[in-house]
């Protein structure tokens, strides 16, 4: 008995791995494609909808065997109940009746009394398949019969009837009907993949355009831009991404390299400067004590002049890079202006320098970039402000900011000239004739100060008649 429902299982499971093997087989052939070959988005979805599609239709088609299959049997077996009922359906079944209809239709009727036991066949070989209760299926040599109990149908039998019904013809009705439906999906089939392999094609072509311009972009042509023209949803948001990242970059590069020319340039005077007196020194300065001390002076201050530009440069090749930080603290900011007008005072003692700050005004933020703001503010004054001229610096305290004006009555600017003076080296046409003026990029550097303390500067200037800047800053 153990070993009898041992083999019983082990026979289970191996049907099972029978059964699953086709499908491990696809599996196993799937991922070997997808992961062995590196196939094109293009091919991926291709496969995905085929597989798709595969699987929708060997559902259909099982589906539609299966129900057609069904529905046959079930009107075959039909068939000869209602053809047998007229012998079984009264009290005393007529078994030479039953016998008739039984050979006249092909169809074995086995009679059993209510102890299941055989009582009336019309082919009694087929006893030895057993009582069937319900429905059973039984093949012989030489017929495939389904055999159907209908006394549970139809309790009004005296007897337990089991009906018979041979369904050879409509197997192989079913087998054909199979073949058809297989034949019919593969043509579908085929032209399917055919449509689906070519369908990707124009859908694909923007984007191996866009890679084909990325490819193209370098340093020599940062113009380039994606077509935004053809490309459509996700595409085209992506492409006008793209595009606006590169103006970003072609504007970023651009300026950098502005900036690189600007500088060697700047830098390329006071070089020359210090050479042509150096080679004047190497030829007659040696024992001409006045030649010395001019070339001296000149090289010192040419030093200097570059020092401070050098200076200027690296202060903000640090912002750009992003890796400067100001050291905050409380400080007065009064006490610090006093102390800025003192000291330029004592180097300009051609202009007047008024400063009207009466209370003390503490502020929290790097003392030393704000001292080299105004100074840069109050240089300019100086610098575009004929000698007897006036600067007027004044402070006012409001809760929570502070506004700081520089006033002077200089040589003030034009409209044009307001829109350019925080480009880095700009000079107005005036300045740069100017004897000491400066390299252009004392503004630029206030205006990181100020905005890197979320301040604002604001300018209002006339021809002739002078300018004003005013820093706006938070106290803390
Ligand atoms: P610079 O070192 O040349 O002064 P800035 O960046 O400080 O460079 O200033 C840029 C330009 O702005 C100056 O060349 C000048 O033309 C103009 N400018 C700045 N401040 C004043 C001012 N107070 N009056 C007139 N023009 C000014």
């Amino acid at each position: 008995m153990k070993n009898k429902n041992r083999n019983n299982t082990s026979q289970k499971k191996r049907w099972t791995k029978i059964i699953a093997l086709p499908a491990q087989m696809m599996r196993f052939i799937w991922e070997l494609i997808t992961e062995k070959l590196e196939f094109s988005i293009r091919f991926r979805l291709s496969l995905s909808y085929i597989r798709i599609l595969l699987g929708a239709m060997i559902t259909a088609g099982i589906g539609v065997i299966v129900i057609f299959g069904a529905l046959t049997i079930y009107d075959r077996t039909s068939q000869d109940y209602i053809a047998l009922s007229q012998a079984l359906n009264n009290d005393n079944i007529e078994f030479s009746d039953v016998r008739k209809y039984s050979e006249e239709y092909k169809t074995p009727v086995l009679i059993y009394d209510y102890d299941e036991k055989l009582i009336f066949a019309t082919e009694p070989d087929l006893a030895v398949y057993g009582y069937k209760r319900s429905i059973g299926i039984i093949r012989t040599d030489e017929n495939f019969y389904v055999a159907v109990n209908r006394t549970q149908l139809d309790s009004g039998f005296p007897n337990k009837v089991v009906i018979y019904t041979d369904i050879k013809d409509d197997i192989q009705k079913i087998i054909i009907i199979s073949k058809v439906v297989l034949l019919v999906f593969g043509v579908v089939l085929f032209f399917s993949i055919i449509s689906i392999a070519f369908s990707g094609r124009g859908l694909f072509q923007p984007i191996k355009d866009m890679t084909q311009t990325v490819k193209d972009i370098s340093e020599r042509n940062l113009n380039l831009r994606l077509n935004v023209s053809g490309s459509k949803n996700e595409l085209k948001e992506l492409a006008l991404t793209f595009n606006e990242m590169m103006n970003r970059i072609e504007d970023y590069y651009n300026r950098q390299k502005q900036f690189v020319s600007d500088a060697s340039h700047e830098l390329r005077t006071p070089i020359a400067v210090v050479q042509g007196y150096a080679d004047m020194l190497d030829r007659w300065g040696k024992n001409d004590k006045e030649i010395l001390q001019e070339s001296i002076d000149a090289i010192k201050n040419e030093s200097e002049n570059m020092k401070e530009l050098i200076d200027k440069l690296l202060f903000l090749a640090r912002h750009d890079k992003d890796t400067f930080v100001f050291q905050k603290e409380e400080f007065s900011l009064s006490e610090m202006l006093l102390e800025i007008a003192k000291e330029t005072q004592i180097i300009d003692s051609s202009h007047k320098i008024k400063i009207d700050v009466h209370e003390e005004v503490p502020i929290y933020a790097d003392r030393n970039r704000i001292k080299q703001a105004v100074r840069i503010l109050i240089d300019n004054a100086i610098k575009y402000t004929p000698s007897n001229g006036e600067i007027i610096i004044s402070l006012e305290n409001e809760v929570n900011d502070i506004a700081l004006s520089i006033r002077d009555t200089g040589i003030g600017m034009t409209k044009e000239e307001l829109r350019h003076i925080f480009d880095r080296f700009y000079r107005s046409d005036q300045s740069r004739t100017k004897d000491g003026g400066g390299h252009g990029l004392g503004l630029a550097i206030a205006k990181i100060i100020i905005l890197g303390h979320n301040g604002m500067i604001r300018v209002k200037s006339k021809v002739g008649e002078g300018s004003e800047f005013i820093i706006f800053l938070r106290k803390n």
